[in-house]
């Protein structure tokens, strides 16, 4: 192994092994090799600034010879014959704007909405002081029995807007069920835990339905009686076909990150899993994203629903974005590995295209010494879970991952988004972005560029 490194990968993997802590990637550690620091950094012409490149005003960016070679410019191919759509390299360099941003102020106190003092206790001991703008807008008309629509990004505060008004109306209707579906396990469990930090001492019983996951506890869960039901579409349809779920005295649905839903093609196993379901019923929808295929989809299965937007902008604004230019392919991990090592950087999750390119990036990254867990397609939900668990624990502080891996992940205080690899849309990589410049910090997001 050793002798096929380059020199600079071999000196690489020297220089972290005998750092102790992390030096700054302008190239001032004297242990990075020089030929791998951005002295352009200090090129006051900054012609040849690879990274921390400013947005070009009015300029050209080199479009990817990828870009270029494809038809009209709009699509450029991924890995595995999969399709990428062109994202014009300006669109992954951006300021946070945060700082700058007014505080909202909400209309609402916790305390204003008719929810059991229970809820409100919960609420407390979770350490919420006010509504964050989703909850706001939300609770007030879902407490009216309206099905909504809610347009918000990832870390908003979506599940307390549907789960504190849900739990209510369980609280005061013996007879309601609920039945939340989520594109992902780990947006299902992630859900499941905050709906039973809300739903403590209410006697309310929960079910996770999610792939990958004991079928024999799942169905010991169902026959207990949970009246808050959360799953995935196809372990949901699996309980179905077995009959260990009914859905007939379901009152109250929710499906959260619908456009992804969508995306990963969940269709079909929404609308058999609908029609399963009472026509009486309270429904609400959120997604990042709303065009006229999610609203007519929308309209199949909600009955006259209020829009409530509370997205700003079409990035994070949280998040101070730039790109990482290559020429090379075989540049990049070096790249890569000075901006890990670079002076500020927290918790990190890296994304890469496939799972096989997740495992050989994860694997290089703990060659070169690096703190790394993967999670994909391939793993079992176990180990998807202890990886998000070791990053929550500190034990690791990057987590290499696809983009259906990484949806629901909700660890508060990622510093860094890396985009190794492009996002295949624009939405993806709002979504991947969104992992960090959570809870009013501001995040770092860095996208690889070919040039
Ligand atoms: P979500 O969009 O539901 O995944 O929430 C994102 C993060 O914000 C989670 O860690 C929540 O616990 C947290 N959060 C949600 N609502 C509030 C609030 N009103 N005050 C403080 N933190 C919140």
């Amino acid at each position: 192994m050793q002798s096929s490194q380059s020199p600079a990968r071999a000196d690489r993997r020297g220089a972290r092994s005998s750092s102790a802590g992390v030096s700054a990637i302008t190239g001032s550690s004297s242990r990075a090799p020089a030929s791998r620091s951005f002295r352009s950094n200090n090129n006051e012409a900054g012609e040849n600034r690879r990274f921390g490149r400013p947005a070009p005003r009015g300029g050209r960016v080199s479009l990817p010879s990828d870009a270029r070679r494809s038809d009209g410019r709009e699509v450029i191919s991924g890995r595995n014959g999969r399709v990428k759509q062109f994202i014009d390299p300006k669109r992954f360099v951006q300021e946070a704007t945060i700082a700058e941003k007014a505080e909202y102020i909400p209309q609402h106190d916790f305390s204003d909405f008719a929810v059991h003092p229970r809820i409100l206790e919960n609420i407390r001991a979770k350490g919420y002081e006010k509504p964050s703008p989703i909850q706001d807008k939300t609770i007030p008309l879902v407490l009216e029995g309206r099905d909504v629509v809610g347009i918000a990004n990832t870390g908003t505060g979506k599940t307390a807007a549907f789960s504190l008004p849900m739990i209510n109306d369980l609280i005061r209707n013996m007879e309601h069920r609920c039945l939340i579906m989520a594109p992902t396990r780990e947006l299902a469990q992630q859900i499941q835990e905050e709906i039973l930090a809300f739903s403590k001492n209410t006697g309310i019983r929960t079910a996770l339905l999610i792939g990958g996951a004991s079928m024999n506890i799942q169905v010991r869960d169902l026959k207990r009686s949970p009246r808050i039901i959360i799953g995935t579409p196809g372990r949901i349809k699996d309980h179905l076909q077995q009959k260990t779920l009914s859905l007939s005295t379901i009152s109250f649905a929710v499906l959260d990150e619908f456009d992804r839903m969508l995306d990963m093609g969940f269709i079909r196993d929404i609308t058999s899993i609908f029609a399963l379901m009472p026509k009486q019923r309270q429904t609400l929808f959120f997604s990042a994203t709303v065009d006229d295929k999610i609203e007519s989809q929308i309209r199949n299965f909600a009955r006259d629903p209020v829009t409530v937007s509370v997205k700003e902008g079409v990035t994070a604004d949280s998040v101070k974005q730039d790109v990482v230019f290559f020429r090379q392919k075989e540049e990049k991990i070096d790249l890569l590995h000075d901006l890990l090592i670079s002076d500020g950087r927290g918790k990190t999750i890296i994304f890469d295209d496939t799972k096989r390119l997740v495992e050989k990036l994860g694997r290089e990254l703990v060659a070169r010494g690096f703190r790394v867990d993967q999670i994909h397609g391939n793993k079992s939900q176990a180990q998807r879970s202890r990886a998000i668990k070791r990053l929550k624990t500190n034990e690791i502080d990057i987590l290499v991952a696809t983009d259906v891996a990484a949806r629901g992940i909700d660890v508060s205080d990622i510093s860094h988004v890396i985009n190794y690899s492009q996002p295949s849309t624009y939405d993806d990589y709002v979504h991947r972005i969104g992992r960090t410049g959570r809870a009013g910090k501001t995040g770092r997001a860095f996208t690889f560029v070919q040039k």
